[in-house]
């Protein structure tokens, strides 16, 4: 059995050890599901809504926070349409 940890960082100027914030280029969103939208998306193929984005920096792999803020969902569900 698969076990998901959430773990939910509000502070939205959280800067990683390379001091990287959200917004810099070195930080990317990734889309994190559930155990559902998981299998739909690799088992079925059909393209699930994350249920939260992570960004995290691509230098030092640390994570600077989740959203759930909607748009940035649907815009992660049309950026891995196939
Ligand atoms: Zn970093």
């Amino acid at each position: 059995m698969m076990t998901m940890a959430i773990e939910v960082v509000s502070a939205a100027d959280r800067k990683c050890a390379c001091g990287h914030t959200r917004s810099h280029e070195m930080v990317v969103q990734e889309p994190e599901y559930t155990l559902w939208g998981w299998i739909l998306l690799s088992v079925l193929g059909i393209s699930a809504k994350p249920d939260h984005i992570v960004f995290r920096c691509t230098k030092c792999r640390q994570k600077l926070g989740v959203s759930r803020d909607p748009a940035l969902l649907d815009r992660q569900v049309n950026a891995g349409a196939r």
